[in-house]
Order: structure tokens, then C-alpha cells, then sequence
């Protein structure tokens, strides 16, 4: 503190004294206040708190020595510096009971100016610095008692922990009083597999004097924290390592965010695996076939015939694959929207068995299909209910062994549902299994004879897509080996809808009654190639291009009905090239195909902005495109 700013009280009731007083303090620059009795003394202790009270003992009304006690007992004053005065010559015995009576000095007179103001800075300074380390000592408690880390000091001649914070109560589920008598108590919460190796490092500390630790303390209640520990060498000013400060955070959810982000990642690297997997087992297959096509003459009918089929089974499944993958991701991203419409029983169910009916060949499954005889119709999307049944059905074909049953039941429940049972007699599902077989990368057993495929992502898409349509699904298993019967329910629309679209492959066997022209561009050589090949042979006039500059070149000449068009076209992309084709008179009024690998919403509608009138994610389903040039058919 500054002596000038100092506000000193001087009383005494001798008023020559007093004024010499004050005159020496003011000269030193102190401001002075003065009382010439006790009771005035302390009325102004109170209402100015001066820094110092300069008291003589002997007063008229109350003793100097009464003035300091009370100045001491008040808490508000207790600070108040005083500096007890004698005018007369006083005895020891004075001097002590003073000192005793809790002033902070006594001077006996005669009182000389340069002692008198030694005196007052001697204290000033004792006060300043006790106040600072007042504060400073405030400041660590609230540290200390207010973060949730647990804050200790040990001393190592005592062998004594001198402090540790409130936080260990919460932190360690038990109370600081237990450290009391033995500081390494704290031992008895840390989890058994890793206290030896703690109280081993402890052991250690002084040797090592890094201490970096991280282990596990278990709660009275079971649960487990995770703590990391820090020690910290204290040195005296002779730079001996006196004392050990000690640091202890919590660490729990850090642990518990880094084994999730361990999981996840160890579950990325499986679920690469198996993609990679299940990517590469359908190209065998095909690779094969090809080569089969290429050895054997074409004039093979058989065999032609029967490689042709191995691929296109094979790419089904491929496909199959890919469109799980993007409904996933589409799914969690709430971006799969459904075209609701009216949809009967029969359409859907048959559309299933269609896709599914291949695997269930090739296990030489027998399948029965029961359906009533009624119509039954409810409100959703054709293609995701066939989906969601094709699903059922292609995993009751491979988990069950080769030559099993498999039953497709489809009925009315007394509740005015629509129940869909699909029942196979394969290696069934455990109990515990059950609830955890929807969820996302989940996989169990595979049948004995079949080596494991699948990415688990198919029933966990079938659960979600079956919410999206309002319904339930639900499996059924006595347990392993006992087959499994898969539940699936829907809302009915009760009203009567006859007029069933077309649910066979008509479109295929009549597509080629009339002659189109038809344009296909594409870059990939072996797309437009074999897309082209496949119109020849249903009897259209094909041309092809592999870029927009030719395309249009080619079209002015050709004048296509229908042009086929890939969007992602070197150069000039497919947008592009559909809004030149629709500005020119003489070839915009084609029909034109969007044939692309992007199949966002958005994706359609910027097909459809660019002039498109239809718009099919590759690979491009045969019966659509060919639906679509049947329309087309109609128009020309
Ligand atoms: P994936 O078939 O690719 O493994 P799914 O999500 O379709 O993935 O199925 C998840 C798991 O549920 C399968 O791995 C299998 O263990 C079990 N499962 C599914 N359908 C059947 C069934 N009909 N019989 C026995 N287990 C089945």
C-alpha cells in the first residue's frame, strides 16, 4: 500500500501531543484523523475504517487498552492496524499488556517523528503482506474446492498427505476422512487389476519423478471411473524436492468416447471386409461364364444359355447389393421417400418371388405360396414392399439347407390386417438373438452349407422400410435349428380397387412390335454396345455415341423416337446435351432416357429440369426401359 493513500486515526487527549502527531504523519504524507477520547475513537473506527489506529493508552472515558480489544473483537475492525502510544514513562508490565490486549505495537514515550513513522510503515507492510497472502491463499482454496479434479500435497519427510481437495469424495465414491490416518488409502478403491501396479508406481515416484498414470477406481454402487493422475516434484529454494502436488481427473466419458470410436472402427474395417467380399464372389461367376461364351461355339444353345443365366443372376445380386448399401445410407439420412399409392397383395408378392426365385431354385428350395383369394390392398410403394418381401424370402433361402421348405403366407387377421408370414425350416434363430438380428451389421450363424455372405445390413432395412409403411415386423424361432417364421403387418385400405395394373413380364414379350429408332449414348464402350445389341434384337434400329458432339451429330441425321443418354458424359454432360437436343425442332420431340448412377431426388428433378422424360438409376432395369419404349411405341 502506498503511505500516502494510508488513512491513519490519531488519538489522544492531550491536544499538544496530538497535534505534533499529526503534523509528523501528515509531513510523512500519511491522511489523519484524530479523536481525543475512546468512545469518539471508536464511533470513527467504525464509520472511516483508517488503516491505522495510533492510540494512547491513557484516555479520559475508556482505557487505550479497552479502545484496542474492542477495535480486535469486532470482526468488521479486527483488521485495523493498531499501534498502542504512552505519553508517560511506562514499565515493561505496560508494554505487555498492550501487546496482549492484541495491539499490533507499543512505543513508549518519548516518541521520536523518524520512529514514530518507521514504526507506522513497519506495520503497513506487515499488513500488506498479510493481506496478500490472505488472498492469495482465498484464490487456492477456490480453486482447489471448485474444480471437479481432485487436487492433493504430500510431504515427503512427514510421509503425510498436508492437503487433498473436496473433489475426492465424488471422484473416488468415498470419503477424504478415511485419508486421514493413512494417505495411501485411496488405494482400496482402484479397480483390483490395476492397484498393484499403482501402488508400485507409487512406490517408485521419487526415483522416476515423472508420474503420468492412468487407471480405473470403483464406486461402492459397481460402476467404474477412469481416472488419469499426475504428480508434480515440489522444490524448495535449495532446489530439494520437498513436497509431491498431485492432480487426478476424471476421465470417464474421454475412455468412453475413445473404446466407441475403437469399436466403430474396429466394426469399419469387418464391415469392409465382408463388402470387399461380397463385392468380389458374384465377378467369379461372371468372369467364368465369359470365358465359358468364349470357348464354346454359339451354336452351344445349352450352355450359351445357361452362362447367361449364371450372369444375370449374378448381377441381380450385385445390384441387389449396391441398392442395399445406398437405401442404408439413404435411410439414415431420412431421405428414402416412398411413392404411396394404392398396391395389391398379389402385385408386390409376385414381383418377390420373381426376384427371389433363382436363389430358391438354385438351393432347391421348395416354395409355396399362399395368398387369399380376395384382393387386399393398402397404401404404399410397389417396389419397396416387393423389396422388403424378396428380402424375407432370400434369407430364408440362405439360411436353410439345401432341399428345405419355404412357405410365403399372406392373410387377413381378425384385427383387419395384412399379415405376411415368410417360414422357412432352417437353421433358426436363438432366443437371445432375436431382438439384435434388425439391427445394422448384425450377423449370426450361417447355414452349415453355405460359406458366410451378406453385409447384415437386410434386415435392418426391411425393419425401417417396413416403419416407413406404418407396419410391424416381428420374428418367431423355437431356437437353433428349429427354423424361423418372419412377421410382417400392414394396414389394409378397405376399399375396392379393381383396376390392377399389369404385374407380369408382358412388357418384355411384347416390347418389340414396333420398329423404333433409338439413340444410345454412353462413354463406357461396353454399356452402349450391348444396350444397343439387345434393342437390335427386339427388332429396333439402333445408332450409338460415346459423346455429346457426335450424339448430336448422329441425331440430326438418324432422328431418333427414343434417345437413351448416360448424364455423366465426358465434356458436355448429359444435362447439357439433353437441353441442346430439346432446342432443335427437327430431334426434340424424342423420347429422352436418363441412364445415370445417381438417383437422389434431386438427381430426378434435374433430370427432369434438363428436359428428360424419364429417369433410371444404373443399372437400368431391363422391364423399365423397356416399358418406357413401349410407351414410346404408342406416341411415335
Ligand atoms: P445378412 O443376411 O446379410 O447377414 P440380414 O440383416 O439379412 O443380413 O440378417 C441378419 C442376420 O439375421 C443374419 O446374419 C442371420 O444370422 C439372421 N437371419 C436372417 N434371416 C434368417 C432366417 N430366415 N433364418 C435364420 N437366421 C436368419
Amino acid at each position: 500500500m502506498n503511505s500516502s493513500t494510508a488513512l491513519i486515526l490519531n488519538v489522544d487527549d492531550n491536544d499538544g501531543a496530538r497535534y505534533a502527531k499529526t503534523r509528523t504523519l501528515q509531513v510523512a504524507g500519511f491522511q489523519v484523523i484524530e479523536a481525543a477520547n475512546g468512545t469518539d475513537a471508536l464511533a470513527l473506527v467504525t464509520e472511516q475504517r483508517p488503516d491505522l489506529v495510533l492510540l494512547d493508552v491513557k484516555l479520559p472515558d475508556i482505557s487505550g487498552i479497552e479502545v484496542c480489544r474492542r477495535i480486535k473483537a469486532e470482526p468488521a475492525s479486527a483488521t485495523v492496524l493498531v499501534l498502542q502510544t504512552s505519553a508517560a514513562l511506562t514499565g515493561r508490565a505496560d508494554k505487555i499488556r498492550g501487546l496482549e490486549g492484541g495491539a499490533d505495537n507499543y512505543l513508549a514515550a518519548p516518541i521520536e517523528a523518524d520512529e514514530l513513522i518507521a514504526n507506522v510503515n513497519a506495520l503497513l507492510r506487515l499488513r500488506h503482506t498479510q493481506s496478500e497472502l490472505r488472498e492469495s491463499e482465498e484464490r487456492f482454496r477456490q480453486m482447489a474446492e471448485n474444480i471437479h479434479d481432485v487436487f492433493w500435497i504430500f510431504s515427503i519427510a512427514e510421509k503425510r498427505l498436508l492437503y487433498v481437495s473436496p473433489a475426492y469424495d465424488a471422484l473416488w465414491g468415498a470419503s477424504r476422512s478415511g485419508l486421514a490416518d493413512d494417505s495411501m488409502a485411496w488405494l482400496d478403491a482402484v479397480h483390483s487389476e490395476d492397484r498393484e501396479r499403482m501402488r508400485h508406481r507409487f512406490a517408485q515416484l521419487l526415483d522416476n519423478q515423472h508420474y503420468d498414470e492412468q487407471f480405473r477406481v470403483v464406486h461402492p454402487d459397481g460402476s467404474v471411473r477412469w481416472i488419469r493422475d499426475r504428480c508434480f516434484f515440489v522444490k524448495n529454494p535449495k532446489q530439494e524436492i520437498y513436497r509431491i502436488a498431485r492432480i487426478s481427473s476424471d476421465i470417464s466419458d474421454a475412455k468412453d468416447a475413445e473404446r466407441a470410436l475403437q469399436d466403430a472402427d474396429n466394426h469399419k474395417d469387418e464391415f469392409l471386409a465382408t463388402l470387399a467380399h461380397e463385392l468380389r464372389s458374384p465377378l467369379g461367376p461372371i468372369r467364368n461364364a465369359v470365358e465359358l461364351m468364349y470357348h464354346v461355339q454359339s451354336s452351344n444353345a445349352d450352355t450359351h444359355a445357361l452362362a447367361r443365366k449364371v450372369i444375370s443372376r449374378q448381377v441381380d445380386h450385385l445390384a441387389r447389393l449396391v441398392d442395399d448399401l445406398l437405401d442404408v445410407a439413404r435411410i439414415s439420412k431420412g431421405k428414402i421417400t416412398l411413392q404411396r399409392m394404392p398396391v395389391e397383395l398379389g402385385m408386390f408378392i409376385q414381383a418377390a418371388v420373381e426376384t427371389t426365385r433363382p436363389v430358391i431354385e438354385i438351393r432347391n428350395h421348395a416354395l409355396e405360396v399362399v395368398v387369399p383369394d380376395e384382393k387386399i390392398w393398402m397404401i404404399g410403394d410397389s417396389v419397396r414392399l416387393a423389396q422388403i418381401v424378396g428380402n424375407l424370402l432370400n434369407n430364408a433361402a440362405k439360411y436353410t439347407l439345401r432341399g428345405g421348405k419355404i412357405l410365403l403366407n399372406a392373410e387377413r387377421t381378425s384385427m383387419g390386417n395384412l399379415r405376411i408370414m415368410v417360414q422357412d425350416n432352417g437353421i433358426g434363430i436363438a432366443e437371445e438373438r432375436k431382438a439384435s438380428i434388425f439391427t445394422l451389421f448384425a450377423q449370426g450363424d450361417t447355414a452349415p452349407d453355405r460359406a458366410q455372405d451378406g453385409l447384415g445390413i437386410g434386415l435392418s432395412l426391411v425393419k425401417q422400410l417396413v416403419h416407413l409403411h406404418g407396419g410391424k415386423i416381428w420374428v418367431e424361432s423355437a431356437g437353433t435349428g428349429k427354423g424361423s417364421r418372419f412377421f410382417l403387418e400392414f394396414p389394409i385400405l378397405e376399399r375396392e380397387l379393381d383396376q390392377a395394373q399389369p404385374a407380369d413380364n408382358t412388357i418384355l414379350r411384347d416390347a418389340a412390335h414396333q420398329a423404333l429408332k433409338i439413340l444410345i449414348v454412353d462413354d463406357n464402350v461396353d454399356s452402349v454396345n450391348i444396350t444397343s445389341m439387345l434393342f437390335d434384337s427386339l427388332g429396333h434400329e439402333t445408332l450409338i455415341a460415346q459423346d455429346a458432339i457426335s450424339a448430336m451429330a448422329q441425331a440430326k441425321q438418324f432422328r431418333p423416337d427414343v434417345i437413351v443418354l448416360d448424364i455423366g458424359l465426358p465434356g458436355v454432360d448429359g444435362y447439357e446435351l439433353a437441353r441442346m437436343i430439346r432446342e432443335q425442332p427437327d430431334i426434340g420431340r424424342a423420347t429422352l432416357i436418363a441412364v445415370t448412377g445417381y438417383g437422389t431426388d434431386e438427381d430426378k428433378r434435374k433430370a427432369l429440369e434438363a428436359g428428360f422424360d424419364h429417369h433410371l438409376v444404373k443399372p437400368a432395369n431391363l422391364q423399365n426401359l423397356l416399358g418406357i419404349i413401349k410407351s414410346a411405341q404408342r406416341l411415335v
